[in-house]
């Protein structure tokens, strides 16, 4: 089996793995200013897509040909599919702003035609007769957000198997129930998400009432809350922790529009009805109705979640030198993002300009990864049951990731570099 590693190598963003030049495992983009992509030029029968965020399913659409029958088939769940076809066009939207443009309206309709959706457990055979060899693969709930995959690939002609975690989270977090390692199957190849590798969480309800306690105090100090969060699935769980205590927030930016999509495919949901009440109490910005969301002391939940454009901007625009007011970031911020930037020099960039931004800044961890000690217990669970070859991918630290197999395990490792290419027999 020939693996190789297109992007989301020693890096997190543009995930994309390209198996025997037939089959690409994820095709996204690097949240950047401006984007990155993966590299090279391919030309796949299929796509199997683990899920929706930008840096897993963002450049599919650009994959697509003229001619429907020479673009490749795209394997999706039912809600990746949908939130897929959304955030896309989201996309071309965003790049007329920042003067990007990867593909268009047509090659959106194009990947709608030549998407399937398959069901978590359900068995797909790509044939001999189209891809030169028999494959299988299936899909497993990787509890990252709604209609997150692990995909099990296997190559029948050469027995050999490929089990790729995608972004995977193993606990229970509000919106989602976690990944079950009890289901995961044995695979020779493994290529393991690794972005808290080194990083445990903190626990979960500790964290959620510092949260609360912080925005509590900046309500009754006469202030705005400002809570950046991801579009897709981190906008819903902080929406179901305000309401669980008993706070209504604002909503501003595409979290909405992800909420509708979500109430579509409630059977991937841990508790649908939750979620509904949560949207139910709270209340909808546009930009219109902006400035009324600051004239008051409120909580307002906005894209984007590293702050890389979205109406947070906005926000940060008004509120920057506002002692009253705080951000309290609720994810991880990668390396070359705004939050990142914002977290180590107190800056942002607006529209070309250097914000200084005076406000407090506070970092939670309502992450939807994986930590350090449950990558772990699935890497040992791997190679316990014959895993030969591990590629850490997705992250950071994966050359300590892949140092770590190799000193504990009877198992290759390999931190893979974008553009590389691996055989395993
Ligand atoms: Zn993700």
């Amino acid at each position: 089996m020939k693996i190789k590693f297109l992007g989301g190598c020693e890096e997190i963003g543009r995930s994309a793995i390209l198996i025997d030049d037939n089959i690409v495992l994820d095709y996204g983009l690097r949240p950047s200013d401006p984007p990155e992509i993966p590299v090279g030029n391919i030309s796949p029968k299929s796509v199997i897509v683990s899920h929706a965020h930008l840096d897993h399913s963002g450049m599919v659409p650009s994959l697509m040909v003229n001619h429907r029958d020479l673009s490749p088939e795209v394997y999706v769940t039912s809600i990746t599919g949908d939130l897929a076809n959304l955030l896309s066009k989201d996309t071309i939207k965003v790049g007329k702003d920042q003067g990007f443009c990867f593909f268009n309206e047509n090659d959106i309709m194009k990947m709608r035609e030549n998407t399937h959706f398959v069901d978590y457990g359900e068995r797909i055979a790509l044939n001999r007769s189209d891809y030169g060899a028999d494959y299988e693969f299936e899909l497993f709930n990787a509890g990252h957000i709604p209609g997150s995959v692990s995909v099990h690939l296997k190559k029948e002609d050469e027995a050999i198997s490929l089990h790729y975690t995608g972004d995977i989270k193993i606990g229970e977090t509000r919106l989602m129930e976690g990944a079950s390692l009890a289901e995961m199957p044995s695979s020779d190849i493994l290529l393991v998400e690794s972005t808290y590798y080194g990083r445990d969480h903190q626990d979960r309800r500790e964290q959620e009432h510092e949260f609360i306690d912080s925005i509590k105090e900046t309500l009754y100090a006469g202030g705005t809350a400002i809570v950046p969060c991801f579009a897709v699935g981190r906008t819903q769980e902080i929406v179901m922790i305000l309401h669980s205590y008993g706070l209504t927030p604002y909503v501003d930016g595409m979290g909405l529009g992800v909420f509708r999509t979500f109430k579509n495919h409630p059977q991937f949901l841990k508790d649908a009805e939750g979620l509904n009440a949560a949207f139910s109490d709270a209340k909808f910005v546009n930009a219109r109705k902006r400035k009324k969301a600051v004239s008051e002391p409120s909580v307002i939940v906005t894209t984007a979640g590293m702050l890389n454009g979205g109406p947070v901007l906005y926000y940060l625009k008004k509120l920057h030198d506002d002692p009253k007011s705080k951000v309290l970031l609720t994810g991880y911020q990668i390396e070359g993002t705004n939050g990142r930037r914002l977290l180590e020099e107190r800056r942002v960039e607006t529209n070309g300009e250097m914000l200084k931004v005076d406000t407090c800044v506070e970092q939670y961890d309502f992450s939807a990864h994986a930590g350090d000690a449950e990558l772990k217990k699935l890497v040992s669970q791997f190679c316990g049951n014959g895993t030969e070859v591990i590629f850490p991918v997705h992250g950071e630290h994966t050359v300590e990731f892949a140092a770590w197999v190799k000193d504990n395990f009877e198992c290759d490792a390999i931190s893979p570099k974008v553009g590389e290419e691996y055989i395993v027999e």
